[in-house]
């Protein structure tokens, strides 16, 4: 598998430290507020890039913090008259809820930035003493970049362009720290804010820090892949990869990956130009499947424009997709058998070779299915191929989506009551595990219970004796458990509305 390296500017190999371990960072949100949708990209990318990993047989440690001090959240604080840590639990719940209807798996760490206070003053501590960082006058710690014959390496920023830029300031300016880039470690409290003691003065961390101690702490180890919005390329992970590596004198991080900007209608989204959506706003219209599809039908390097009306197509694709399932599920149930709703996280394939070990023994049970059956799984087989080539070439979520919906074209065209069982199941198990790979999830809700099951058989029978009226209270009675149906030529198809 390839992926963009942002910090060497190329596609390149993936090989993890250790062979089947995974060890990946990504920057979490800072919560003073809900998370709006560009915030979901990162989530959403990245968790479908854990999947992934999970998938091709990775042990993954996967750690996202939350920054839970910063100014502001102690603005919020104070315009809502509550404390800080009132403001960042509130939020850090708010954003765990939009997390869990997005379907973004648990990480295996989520540190928060105020339980790390101690080792962080440990750390700029020891930066102080290995001369990377000085102490100005009211008690500001600063990381000095001119100690950094590589700073800008990440970002490739030309560092002496902004050093000119410095000189004019401090001219003007009262600054007190020794280089433009030089940036803040540890800051003096102001009047009402939360502030904790340290041998500096008394006063709270710089953003860049946390990182820096979390992620050795968290992952245990060298990092294979640190990853986050393109916007923490400078100056966050430049600092970020300044003050670890002044530290641990290793690289912070094998693999940078950054995704694109979300924008809407193709322009910055921002509260001031009233153009701003929280994942809240969205997923009270869409389901979060619905989201995920939207958001990963663009390549994350790529720049994703937001609209209502993509997010209506992309529900549309969603539709066409789990109709295709419903359709083929409504088919094994005709041959009488039942698949139970499989597409849970753990009822997925173990990984991508069991998941071909199935492929090629349904293709070697030559018996249980025509010749047209097979001529068709070997083209979803290879469409399967491209779907992981896709994969494979730098996280190409998008093209690799393009693939399910020509599994889902032929199966469309081909799948019917005369199908095999083991043709329906193969399509069935197929797509789902597709979707499932991506963290989309069709719900089948087949397993209705024993007492619907005979409503819709004492329907029938009551339509048969042209008891309409009974037919009728029974239609309006699954109606209120949220079961619809659909008289059509093959029989009674239902389908969940609620
Ligand atoms: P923040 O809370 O601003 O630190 O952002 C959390 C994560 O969301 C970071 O990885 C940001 O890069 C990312 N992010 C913020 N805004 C956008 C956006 N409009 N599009 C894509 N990613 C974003
Ligand atoms: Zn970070």
């Amino acid at each position: 598998m390839k992926i963009y390296n942002t910090l060497t500017n190329k596609k390149e190999e993936f090989v993890p430290h250790k062979k089947n371990l995974v060890r990946m960072y990504v920057c979490g949100p800072t919560v003073y507020d809900l998370i709006h949708i560009g915030n979901a990209r990162p989530m959403i990318v990245f968790d479908s890039f854990r999947r992934y990993l999970e998938f091709l047989g990775y042990e993954v440690i996967y750690v996202s913090n939350f920054t839970d001090i910063d100014d502001k959240i102690i603005k919020k604080a104070i315009d809502t008259n509550s404390t800080q840590k009132e403001v960042s639990n509130k939020y850090i719940e708010e954003c765990k809820m939009d997390m869990k209807n997005m379907n973004i798996k648990e990480a295996t760490f989520t540190p928060y930035a105020t339980d790390e206070i101690k080792d962080m003053i440990l750390f700029i501590s020891e930066l102080i003493d290995l001369g990377f960082a000085y102490k100005v006058s009211d008690g500001t710690v600063y990381f000095d970049t001119s100690k950094v014959s590589d700073y800008g390496k990440l970002s490739k920023k030309n560092i002496d362009d902004l050093k000119s830029g410095f000189r004019e300031i401090t001219v003007t300016g009262s600054l007190s720290k020794k280089n433009y880039t030089d940036f803040v470690l540890w800051k003096p409290k102001k009047e009402n804010e939360p502030y904790y003691d340290s041998p500096f003065c008394e006063g709270r961390p710089g953003w860049h820090t946390e990182c820096c101690v979390m992620a050795p702490k968290y992952c245990g180890g060298a990092l294979d892949i640190h990853a986050g919005g393109e916007d923490l390329i400078f100056p966050h992970h430049e600092n970020e990869i300044a003050q670890f590596e002044a530290v641990f004198k290793e690289p912070f991080s094998k693999y940078w990956m950054h995704n694109a900007f979300l924008n809407i209608n193709n322009e910055k989204m921002s509260k001031s130009l009233g153009n701003f959506f929280t994942v809240r706003d969205i997923l009270n219209k869409f389901d979060g499947n619905i989201f995920r599809l939207f958001m990963l039908s663009t390549h994350y390097r790529v720049m994703l424009n937001f609209s209502f009306d993509l997010m209506e197509s992309a529900k549309k694709s969603f539709e066409r997709i789990e109709n295709c399932i419903l359709n083929i599920e409504f088919l094994i149930k005709k041959l009488g058998n039942r698949v139970e709703n499989f597409y849970n996280d753990d009822e997925l394939f173990e990984n991508k070779l069991e998941f071909y070990e199935y492929i090629n023994d349904v293709l070697s049970a030559n018996s249980d299915l025509n010749s047209d059956e097979i001529d068709i799984i070997n083209k979803i087989k290879n469409y399967v191929d491209i779907y992981f080539d896709k994969l494979d070439d730098d996280f190409n979520t998008a093209d690799a989506i393009t693939q399910i919906y020509e599994i889902v074209k032929i199966v469309n065209q081909t799948a019917n009551e005369k199908s095999n069982l083991l043709f329906l199941l193969f399509c069935f198990e197929v797509i789902g595990t597709l979707l499932g790979i991506l963290g989309i999830k069709i719900s089948i809700k087949n397993n209705i219970d024993v007492e619907i099951e005979s409503l819709i058989e004492e329907r029938n029978i009551a339509r048969k004796n042209k008891d309409f009226k009974r037919a009728d209270e029974i239609r309006n009675l699954l109606i209120e458990q949220g079961i619809e149906l659909e008289d059509t030529r093959q029989g009674v198809k239902w389908k969940r509305i609620k």
